[in-house]
């Protein structure tokens, strides 16, 4: 039998990693562990050295009162850091990709989104991080509960906005051009039972020569986005599968399963730092030239431990990640049936996105959010469940019969 149906299309073979893409894979691990080891650092100086404590002195000392106070410090704060990170995040996202080929964005378009993307940070600190000081001054036992559900309901409102406020800061976000691929696009839609679906096509051409698409939005904001650069007017079979993918995660619920796990995070997170922060603060206060944790100037101490437990649950992320893709993937086979041009996807990926279709252990641990390129074709390779007569996993979900 299954000698039988590997025979009824054709097997798509994983690519050879080419040089360059084995030499963009290995400066990449190492771009991963600076990237860290940076995020970590710059709050872990600004402590150590005293520099927060003074910070938030000079911000007490001009702030007329203590909402003001914070807003200097925060100004103050996001500058230094994003002076600070600037040089690798240049370096990572124009020098490199550019030096790669993988890179259409300006100089100026990097430059104004680095710009916009600062002010996102400011605007979002201002908009909520007095919540959390006043928490602390007001309930320095319960904080980490209150905090928590804060969290929850600012990632809730960010998940909302995020597509209408924020993401069109950086991109133009319209309908799609080519209308009978969209017209496709809707078709496989309604078949998923989502036929009042928001579709949009966004110009990432401008920035990169990387094809992707995503679910993102809650409730009347929620939405599939096509990047412009997957569309291939020749070949719109292979939109159609990544478009099926994609309806996978929004038809699975994949939103609200990753604001379960942010729901847990967050309490975690805040429950540790509640039971640490006391410890660090009675021990080192005089190194951090601060005394009280609702002073403003223990933003970096907060930012030292949470990007810390961050790092340490990233393979659970990871993890929850791929097992989504993974279920995605099987969803867009199940719906469009044709294994051989999501294969042929994945693999054209292998090239065009110069992955490595096989990486290491560590790295499918640390830093692989999706199954690997390789994994991928072999999956579309061999799954077919409707030429054994075995039951689709997800029929349920489809409005027309798959026979
Ligand atoms: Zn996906």
């Amino acid at each position: 039998m299954t000698h039988f149906f590997i025979e009824l299309f054709s097997q798509i073979a994983v690519p050879e990693v080419s040089d360059k893409a084995m030499s963009y894979y290995k400066s990449g691990n190492i771009l991963w562990i600076l990237e860290w080891l940076q995020i970590m650092a710059i709050p872990f100086l600004l402590l150590v050295t005293g520099l927060s404590g003074r910070l938030g002195r000079f911000a007490k000392r001009y702030g007329k009162n203590w909402f003001f106070s914070l807003l200097i410090y925060l100004i103050s704060f996001v500058a230094f850091y994003q002076i600070l990170s600037l040089p690798l995040a240049f370096y990572s996202g124009y020098l490199r990709e550019h030096a790669y080929g993988l890179s259409t964005q300006s100089i100026g378009r990097w430059v104004a989104n680095f710009g916009n993307f600062s002010m996102v940070i400011l605007l979002t600190g201002a908009a909520f991080l007095w919540i959390f000081y006043l928490l602390l001054k007001r309930s320095p036992k319960r904080w980490w509960i209150y905090s928590s559900l804060t969290i929850m309901c600012v990632i809730f409102i960010l998940t909302f906005v995020l597509p209408i406020w924020i993401d069109p800061l950086f991109n133009t976000f319209g309908p799609m051009k080519n209308k009978q691929i969209e017209k496709q696009i809707l078709d496989l839609a309604a078949k998923a039972g989502m036929g009042d679906v928001t579709l949009l096509e966004v110009d990432k051409s401008k920035d990169t020569t990387l094809g992707n698409a995503y679910v993102t939005g809650i409730g009347s904001t929620k939405r599939i986005v096509l990047w412009d650069t997957i569309i291939d007017d020749k070949h719109p079979e292979s939109a159609l599968f990544i478009m099926g993918h994609e309806m996978g995660h929004y038809v699975l619920n994949h939103v609200w399963l990753w604001m379960g796990y942010y729901a847990i995070l967050s309490f975690a997170i805040c429950y540790l730092i509640y039971k640490i922060s006391g410890f660090l603060l009675s021990r080192y206060h005089h190194i951090f030239r601060f005394q009280h944790l609702h002073d403003v100037a223990s933003v970096p101490l907060f930012l030292v431990m949470i990007n810390f437990f961050l790092f340490l649950q990233t393979p659970c992320l990871n993890a929850l990640s791929r097992y989504m893709e993974i279920e995605a993937d099987r969803f867009g086979i199940e719906i469009t049936q044709n294994n051989t041009v999501a294969a042929e996807g994945f693999a054209s990926a292998v090239s065009g996105h110069l992955a490595n279709p096989r990486p290491g252990v560590i790295y499918k641990i640390w830093r692989s959010h999706h199954p690997s390129l390789g994994d991928r074709v072999d999956f579309c390779n061999s799954y077919c469940p409707w030429e054994t007569g075995q039951p689709l996993k997800y029929a349920e979900h489809f409005k027309i019969d798959n026979k």
